[in-house]
């Protein structure tokens, strides 16, 4: 069971109590002129996703509490969330406990 607390709220709950919504911090392609982006950046933006062994930022929803997005820091070997944050904010400096090579 995973347990988290919303950073917006202060709700606690499991993993029932919000929803997983993927990887965090994923920048879309940067362009005025949607057509100047490229097909290769374009697909890495909607297809290709980090799976590190270790630390993984993810988008949470408060989903029976505030109804708010927000990031967490959990490291995927443990399953032990390391940090919990408001959309907008960068990760906490959080010490890696494991490497990313497997
Ligand atoms: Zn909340």
């Amino acid at each position: 069971m995973l347990l988290l607390i919303c950073p917006v709220c202060g709700a606690e709950g499991d993993e029932t109590d919000f929803q997983y919504g993927g990887e965090a911090h994923i920048a879309r392609p940067a362009s005025s002129t949607p057509e100047a982006v490229s097909e290769a950046d374009q697909y890495a933006y909607l297809h290709v996703r980090a799976n590190p062994k270790g630390l993984h930022h993810e988008q949470w929803l408060c989903a029976r509490g505030c109804g708010k997005w927000f990031n967490a820091t959990r490291d995927t070997v443990t399953m032990e969330f390391k940090a919990f944050y408001k959309m907008g904010e960068k990760p906490p400096r959080t010490p890696r406990t494991r490497s990313a090579k497997p």
